[in-house]
């Protein structure tokens, strides 16, 4: 269901417009948590509020939209900018391509791009979204904040047992916002709808199918996603350590 929300503001006349979207659908089922991961709360916010309030910190951002399951009543926003859309799907890349026709039903036009970002990295910072903007905008193809691999990867058999290491010299690990021309992105996700999305993990390997190379631009070890149980006091000193002092909840 898309709601009767006013369209964002005309912007037939303007230059590429950027919009976030994000997707907001899942129900978290690694994170141990009774309700979905996103409306738990850490640092005296849920995620999902913490996540807006980020984009909402980007003035280049001309709209938000929210995609929620279908019967979620959970989420709301005050915020003129924001546009909630219960049309979240079976897979995140469905939620994310029904949320991007939703998107182009408020307005967004091809040329426009589209910031996608995961409602669980809710440690994202609105200088790493700037940094993600300037990096793309003059880009034929878009990008992605992505951080290089510290750790050495094993590769495990059957049995849970190493048996190979792979070469992490070019390996990044892959992160949200990502950021792609509308047309682009919903050209990419709409030549894998037929096979139900199989392998789209993010946007990135939608385009990437389609021949085209993201750039990857470097962003913080700190925009992690929450998803297991122990990310959540994670989230909760990083989002403490940089509240001024005199802001910081007791916590003990
Ligand atoms: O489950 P995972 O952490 O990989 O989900 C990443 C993001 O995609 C989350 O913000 C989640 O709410 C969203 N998602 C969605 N629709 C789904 C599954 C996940 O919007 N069906």
């Amino acid at each position: 269901m898309v709601t009767n929300a006013p369209p964002f503001p005309d912007t037939a006349d303007a230059p590429a417009r950027c919009y976030a979207l994000i997707p907001c659908a899942g129900s978290g089922s690694r994170a141990g948590t009774a309700q979905p991961k996103q409306y738990q709360r850490v640092a005296g916010a849920r995620l999902i509020d913490h996540t807006v309030n980020a984009l909402l910190g980007v003035p280049a951002l001309a709209g938000v939209g929210v995609v929620v399951a279908p019967d979620d009543v959970a989420y709301t926003s005050p915020d003129a900018r924001v546009r909630v859309w219960h049309v979240g799907g079976a897979t995140r890349a469905h939620s994310v391509f029904n949320g991007l026709l939703a998107l182009q039903g408020a307005g967004a036009r091809p040329q426009d791009w589209v910031l996608v970002h995961d409602a669980a990295r809710c440690l994202l910072r609105p200088a790493e979204v700037e940094a993600l903007i300037d990096s793309c905008i003059e880009d034929p193809v878009g990008g992605l904040l992505a951080v290089p691999v510290p750790d050495t990867l094993k590769k495990a058999d059957a049995g849970g047992r190493a048996h190979q290491t792979v070469d992490r010299a070019d390996v990044w690990q892959a992160q949200t916002p990502q950021m792609f021309r509308v047309s682009t992105l919903w050209s990419a996700l709409e030549a894998q709808s037929a096979e139900g999305f199989a392998g789209i993990t993010d946007e990135a390997s939608a385009v990437e199918r389609t021949g085209l190379t993201p750039r990857l631009v470097r962003g913080s070890v700190q925009n992690f996603k929450v998803t297991y149980p122990e990310d959540f006091a994670l989230a909760e000193a990083v989002l403490q350590s940089r509240r001024p002092s005199t802001q910081r909840e007791d916590t003990e």
